[in-house]
C-alpha cells in the first residue's frame, strides 16, 4: 500500500475529533498526486459526506466548469478541504476541529509539493493569512512557506452572490497564467512568518 493510500485509511478511520461522530464517511480529497495545483476548500458539505468526494454538490459544479474553462479536468489537480468531515448543519469548523485535522492537510501537501496552492474562500484565506481580506488579497499569488499560495472566492458564495461570478472566471484565467509561470508570483514576505502554527502549510 502506497504511503498516500496509507494516509487515506488513517482519515477515513480518524476519530481525533468529535465531528467523526456525526459524519457519514470522511472525505479525504482526491485528484493528481503529480498535479500543479491543490484547492483547499474549508470541509465537506451535504453531498460531499454522503458520496465521500469533494466538491460534489452545486458548489462542486460550478468548480468543474470553471476548471474547464481553463482546460483542466479533476484528474489534473488535486482538490481538499481544511477540515475531512462534515461539521453539524455546515457550521464553520471550530479552531480545536482544524487544528486536529491539520496534520492530514499538511501530510497532502507534503507528497503533492504542487506549484500553486489555491484557497477556496474567506475560512481558507484566513487560516494562512490571518487577518486579511479576501476581496481585497483574491487574485494575487503570494509567497508562503516556498509556495506559491492564491486566494479565490468560493464558487459556493459565487452561487450565493452571482455578482461574485465575474470575478471568480476572471481570478480562474489569472491561474491559467500562473500556472504557465509560477515565477510570476511575488518573492515571499518575511513578515507574514510570524505565526508559524497559522501559516505553515505543512
Ligand atoms: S475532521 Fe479531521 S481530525 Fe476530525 S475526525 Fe475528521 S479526519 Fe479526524
Amino acid at each position: 500500500m502506497s504511503e498516500y493510500d496509507l494516509l487515506v485509511r488513517e482519515i477515513h478511520d480518524c476519530t481525533r475529533c468529535t465531528l467523526s461522530a456525526k459524519r457519514t464517511q470522511a472525505v479525504p480529497g482526491e485528484g493528481s498526486l503529480d498535479a500543479d495545483v491543490v484547492f483547499i476548500g474549508e470541509g465537506p458539505g451535504f453531498y460531499e459526506d454522503r458520496d465521500g468526494r469533494p466538491f460534489v454538490g452545486p458548489a462542486g459544479k460550478l468548480l468543474d466548469e470553471l476548471l474547464a474553462s481553463i482546460g483542466l479536468g479533476r484528474g489534473d489537480v488535486y482538490i481538499t478541504n481544511m477540515i475531512k468531515c462534515r461539521a453539524p448543519n455546515n457550521r464553520d469548523p471550530l479552531p480545536g476541529e482544524i487544528s486536529a485535522c491539520k496534520p492530514f492537510l499538511d501530510r497532502q501537501i507534503d507528497m503533492i509539493r504542487p506549484k500553486v496552492i489555491v484557497t477556496l474562500g474567506r475560512y481558507s484565506f484566513q487560516r494562512f493569512f490571518p487577518g486579511e481580506t479576501l476581496s481585497k488579497s483574491r487574485g494575487t499569488p503570494r509567497k508562503l512557506n516556498g509556495y506559491t499560495a492564491y486566494p479565490i472566492y468560493h464558487p459556493a458564495a459565487a452561487l450565493h452572490n452571482p455578482r461574485l461570478r465575474p470575478a471568480l472566471e476572471q481570478d480562474f484565467g489569472k491561474l491559467q497564467k500562473l500556472l504557465a509561470d509560477p515565477g510570476t508570483a511575488p518573492p515571499e514576505e518575511p513578515e507574514e512568518q510570524e505565526d508559524s502554527e497559522q501559516l505553515s502549510f505543512f
